[in-house]
């Protein structure tokens, strides 16, 4: 079939739009390599390196893309932007992790460049933790820079900002208002809007797609630039190695680093260097028809990694060999699985995201987020490489038509594998390697909230999850959650249970060179606010309906303890909801055992949802107990919410207004108020997802 002249100009027009796409991760920056030694001793900065201004000169680049990200969308959009700003516009990009430099340099950055400015919010309206600094540092009054003048320091910083958000926290994409608010008063300029994507609508991706065509529209006028027509130009060179094995020892095999690779796991361990835990135990605290939850003990002993009550553990997942097999033969890598590849950056700002030398099998099964849903734009980037002229038509389609997209891709939950396969069986053996690495996210370790007390389990830490499974009607498929299902089949495995392959998902259990034999997992800790007042006589109230009880077994069973050891507790109030008694409540037994030792100080107010004519849930109870929870209140008790963030946490919120409006007598706004200030003093806290 041939393309018409529409679609070829359809085409040229996404080509120009969205070649960008195949960037994603670290490699456009001089962010630091997560892989490299270094990065594990702490400072990967060499000296003098920290000044932009100085770096961007000494690299010929007259665009940085900075980003604040915690879960990596951030620094997937700044290299987007990076790719696309370079091929449409001919900018020298590159990408920047805000706490690899100093900023007190900006009043020296040149008119003639442009700064971008990529942030996420994270929780409470808090920055990502790798922009923390970057946050102080422009909100001091008044931040110091370099020549120290005090008005308009930054008149000559030309910047652009998109900000991550999700609406359903009160603190709605603060960082990058905050960011635009404190540029604005600094001097500097504006291009564009400041843009902002809501992660709490789903239109994260579309809010970005929408956002950026305007902006380049005005970063072209106000710094002179010329469209040109865009050509795809690989990141990475991709080399087959005939000369090594994958037996060799120099090739990496899914080992996270070289210390790893090298057979000495040295901590410290952190986001960038995971310990490789033995699972003490594991079991299953509910299995019903398509829903269970599992309840994990992960040794930390000798790991130097410590927690207190209320941290999370982050989990390095594995994926399934079903989708590993799926994608290398979608893309024609499945023959040469197991052939050893080196890959290096061509510029020298990008990054690897990945160790190597490694094989195709190693880079999609332990760094490739495969299974994730995809992205509009990255669809649109794989026509030019599609197996015939037809399919090559359909992804342009699925490229530019967001309503056609949502009915064939979105609304089925297919992965990229699942998506270009529905367009055409493949293989598609066109598409270059690169593109794939570019366009396809860093695997992510998921967070887990510590659900057991280091006071009582100091080197052994609790998870408590609900493994994912979506069946999506009429699709025939479901949806398998990564890290939850890898964890089932270590669960499966340690127990020697009958099916010790989960839903045919076959894992590689044992990890590369079968250093993860004998049930370990890889895993870090982060720190976090969400904690038990210090003073164990202060009253507490928790709400936490289903795994949103995770980190309040934690602080249950930490009270226990301190009032077998003979302290003062205080009143210890849990609301807890699960569907019904006989089917998913979590730790129905434990409970009993807390209660021993806290007695009349433990209450515990149950709501199931499925169990009479009306479903029950954790609001309900709540506002019945509005007299109880105002009086403790009174009485200086901590709120705590844990769990759903798009529905529970946010009519939790609602509810105590209304409470505190009833029983003080008080009109709504006011009650509002209260609530906002038991926010920002720390009494009323969230741990939500
Ligand atoms: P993923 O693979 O990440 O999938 C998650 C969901 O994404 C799927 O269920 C599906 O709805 C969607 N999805 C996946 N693929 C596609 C696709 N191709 N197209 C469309 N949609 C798709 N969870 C707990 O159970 N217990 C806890 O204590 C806990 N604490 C947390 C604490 C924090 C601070 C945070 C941030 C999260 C916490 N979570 C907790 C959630 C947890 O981190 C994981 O998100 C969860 O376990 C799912 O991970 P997964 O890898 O199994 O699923």
């Amino acid at each position: 079939a041939q393309v018409d002249t529409l679609d070829i100009i359809v085409l040229v027009v996404l080509l120009l739009g969205s070649i960008a796409y195949f960037t994603k991760g670290t490699y456009w920056g001089v962010a630091k390599d997560p892989y490299a030694t270094s990065a594990l001793n702490g400072s990967a900065s060499k000296k003098g390196s920290r000044n932009i201004v100085e770096k961007m000169e000494e690299l010929g680049k007259n665009c940085v893309i900075f980003y604040g990200s915690q879960t990596g969308t951030a620094e997937d959009y700044a290299s987007r932007l990076a790719k696309e700003g370079h091929a449409r516009f001919g900018l020298n990009t590159m990408t920047a992790d805000l706490e690899d430099y100093d900023y007190e340099n900006l009043d020296t950055f040149p008119e003639d460049k442009v700064a971008f400015f990529v942030l996420a919010t994270y929780g409470e309206g808090e920055p990502t933790d790798n922009a923390v600094e970057f946050w102080e540092f422009i909100n001091s009054d008044p931040p110091q820079f370099s020549q120290g003048e005090e008005d308009k320091p930054l008149k000559n910083l030309k910047y652009v900002a998109f900000g991550l958000g999700n609406n359903t926290y009160e603190h709605y994409n603060l960082m990058v208002r905050n960011l635009d608010k404190q540029l604005t008063k600094l001097g500097a300029k504006r291009i564009g809007v400041a843009g902002e994507g809501d992660d709490g609508a789903g239109t994260m991706e579309e809010d970005f797609l929408t956002w950026k065509e305007p902006m380049w529209a005005a970063l072209t006028q106000a710094m002179g630039l010329e469209e040109r027509e865009a050509v795809y130009e690989p990141v990475f060179s991709v080399e087959e190695r005939d000369d090594l094995s994958p037996e060799n020892d120099t090739v990496y095999l899914g080992e996270p680093n070289k210390n790893h690779l090298e057979n000495t796991q040295k901590g410290p361990y952190n986001a960038h260097n995971p310990f490789i835990a033995p699972i003490a135990e594991s079991r299953e605290l509910f299995t019903v028809k398509d829903r269970n939850c599992l309840h994990m003990e992960i040794d930390v002993s000798g790991s130097g990694l410590s927690y207190t009550t209320g941290d999370h553990i982050a989990v390095w997942p594995t994926n399934a060999g079903l989708e590993v097999d799926r994608f290398l033969k979608t893309f024609g890598l499945y023959e040469k699985k197991d052939k050893v590849i080196s890959m290096k950056g061509l510029d020298p700002t990008a990054k690897v995201p990945f160790p190597t030398p490694t094989t195709y099998d190693a880079a999609v099964r332990y760094h490739m987020e495969i299974c994730a849903p995809v992205s509009r734009q990255f669809m649109a980037t794989l026509a030019p490489f599609a197996p015939t002229e037809e399919a090559k038509k359909e992804m342009v389609r699925l490229g530019s038509d967001a309503d056609y997209f949502k009915e064939k891709v979105s609304s089925h939950m297919l992965n990229i594998a699942q998506a270009v396969s529905a367009v055409h069986p493949g293989p598609w053996s066109g598409v270059p390697f690169s593109a794939l690495v570019e366009g396809i996210h860093k695997l992510q370790p998921r967070y887990y909230s510590i659900s057991s007390s280091s006071l009582v389990q100091p080197n052994k830490i609790s998870i408590t999850a609900v493994v994912e499974s979506v069946r999506i009607p009429g699709a025939g498929h479901v949806v398998k959650g990564v890290t939850t299902n890898y964890l089932l089949a270590l669960k499966q495995k340690q127990n020697g249970d009958p099916d010790p392959e989960p839903h045919g998902l076959s894992y590689a259990i044992t990890g590369p060179r079968n250093k993860y034999d004998g049930i370990h997992v890889p895993v870090h800790v982060r720190h976090s606010n969400f904690k038990l007042p210090s003073n164990p006589s202060k009253p507490i109230i928790m709400v936490g309906p289903g795994t949103g009880v995770a980190p309040f077994r934690g602080f249950v069973q930490e009270r226990a303890e301190q009032a077998k050891q003979g302290e003062d507790v205080g009143t210890t109030v849990l609301f807890y909801g699960c569907r019904r008694p006989s089917e998913d409540w979590l730790y129905k037994d434990e409970w009993e055992e807390y209660k021993k030792a806290l007695g009349d100080k433990l209450i515990i107010f149950n709501a199931f949802s499925r169990e009479g004519p009306q479903k029950v849930y954790v609001q309900h109870l709540i506002q019945q107990n509005g007299k109880l929870i105002n009086d403790l209140l009174q009485q200086k008790a901590n709120f705590y919410v844990c769990g759903d963030a798009a529905h529970m946490a946010r009519e939790v919120n609602d509810v105590l207004a209304q409470i505190i409006a009833a029983e003080r007598g008080i009109d709504q706004q006011k009650a509002e108020q209260v609530v906002k200030s038991m926010r920002s003093s720390g009494v009323y806290q969230e741990d939500v997802w």
